[in-house]
């Protein structure tokens, strides 16, 4: 698939969660690779759109609150700011803001969602789901720990990091309440459900088409062999979206507002008066694929059950285009930890910084490949080296001039979707400005972030 497609293509910039700033393990991640994805693209003459937002809905949202004892509210606002200040200080644009703070968002994702039961699509079951014994919390995302039945590593509620498997209460090994450390204590409740074992077909064509990784077909390969589950997109709990009309009383699981965002988003972006699911869906005539960025654990989510939540919305053909997917970002050694403060704010660290640099080096040493180590030595030592070049002055003992245009256009090359490898498009980036070439080069234009007119979604 390196034929360019004519359609329009959504880059979904994954929405950050609103319990706390981003560090910069975040932005070497998909962030930064996203928005340096989309300007190439836009630069090669692509049509794309790009959505970016915030995500405020998972229940760990509430319990960091709890844990600050910070008033919910006041605590969104507050990582909010940071997250959308960062944003601009990175200079990652977007086309379209998922909002969930608006009421055109929220009522959107419940009316979507209040349709497709209405409508049979998703049907109400009587399933047993978990609640705490003691303190009486429905166990799901952060509210339940275990181990991932699959590999037996330590998982909460949504993915398994290391394997990446989907998991719940129900399938978690010797589960626990996360927040009290009770014992799960069954509960019949009657919920909407994506039977995502009726959606096989349609997921097979969708992985053979799309440009993956090997470790997302890793994950996938497992649903091969092992029926996927009904997946619960509402359930009686204290935080998440409230339903309406038949799921009166549940709260929108937070992956499945994930999921209808993306319907939401580029039909809104590109059909402002769609009201209706029908009219939603019919926004995506003009749209060739989605191409996803983000963080290996979520492959369940992107690769599963956002491509069944189109397909059960009855956007008609397959759009996965593909996913970019990375490690984690190791700081000084370690992984980056909030809670013992072993981070780097990337607003702090912007504002103090040059944004061109920090561009070049998360790039220069984004975690794709494996699990990659910011130093702070490391980060100088680069800038002392990229400075120079940046400011237009050849070295003298650099790269023969005869060998420039081969390195910039290998630089171009590894900024498209397929194939996208953003650190070996700085390398050949900084070798040719050795030489004194390559600054109107759209490697360098799309990783320091010079372009400009990225709010404009080109029909
Ligand atoms: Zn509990
Ligand atoms: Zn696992």
């Amino acid at each position: 698939m390196t034929d360019q497609p004519s359609g329009l293509t959504v880059i979904v910039i994954p929405q950050p969660t609103v319990n706390g700033p981003l560090h910069i393990g975040h932005l070497s991640g998909p962030f930064l690779a996203a928005d340096i994805a989309a300007r190439a693209a836009r630069l090669r003459g692509e049509r794309v759109l790009t959505l970016a937002g915030i995500d405020v809905h998972p229940n760990y949202v509430l319990t960091k609150a709890e844990n600050l004892g910070m008033d919910v509210h006041e605590m969104i606002a507050k990582f909010r700011a940071q997250i959308t200040g960062a944003f601009e200080l990175a200079g990652i644009g977007y086309d379209a803001f998922l909002d969930p703070q608006t009421t055109a968002y929220r009522s959107a994702i419940a009316r979507m969602l209040s349709e497709l039961v209405t409508n049979g699509t998703l049907p109400m079951r009587e399933v047993t789901l978990h609640q705490c014994a003691d303190c009486g919390r429905t166990l799901h995302h952060s509210y339940v720990v275990g181990k991932c039945a699959n590999c037996g590593s330590g998982a909460n509620g949504l993915s398994c990091e290391p394997c990446g498997s989907f998991t719940s209460a129900q399938t978690l090994v010797d589960a626990s309440c996360a927040r009290c450390g009770g014992v799960p204590r069954p509960m019949t409740a009657t919920v909407p459900v994506l039977p995502l074992e009726n959606y096989r077909d349609r997921l097979i064509v969708e992985w053979m088409q799309a440009e993956l990784p090997g470790r997302v077909r890793t994950v996938l390969e497992h649903y091969l062999h092992f029926p996927m589950p009904d997946y619960p997109v509402a359930y009686p709990t204290n935080w998440g979206i409230e339903g309406i009309g038949p799921l009166d009383g549940l709260r929108i699981d937070f992956p499945t507002e994930l999921g209808l965002s993306y319907l939401y988003g580029p039909a809104n972006a590109l059909r402002p008066r769609a009201a209706s699911l029908a009219e939603w869906v019919d926004g995506w005539r003009d749209i060739a694929g989605v191409w996803h960025f983000n963080g290996i654990d979520n492959a369940f989510y992107f690769a599963i059950l956002y491509p069944a939540i189109l397909a059960a919305a009855g956007v008609p053909e397959p759009k996965m285009r593909g996913a970019t997917v990375n490690e984690l970002y190791l700081l000084e050694g370690r992984k980056f930890s909030t809670s013992r403060n072993h981070a780097l704010w990337a607003d702090e660290f912007l504002a103090a910084e040059d944004r061109e640099l920090v561009r070049l080096y998360l790039s220069w040493d984004r975690p794709d490949r494996y699990e990659s180590n910011f130093t702070n030595d490391g980060y100088r030592a680069f800038c002392a080296y990229v400075q120079p070049l940046l400011d237009r002055e050849p070295t003298a003992d650099g790269l023969p001039g005869a060998l420039a245009a081969a390195e910039i256009d290998r630089a171009d090359r590894a900024l498209q979707l397929v194939g996208f490898d953003s650190a070996l498009a700085v390398r050949c980036l900084l070798n040719a400005l050795t030489t004194g070439a390559g600054c109107d080069s759209v490697a360098m234009a799309a990783l320091t972030g010079r372009t400009a007119g990225l709010a404009t979604v080109r029909r």
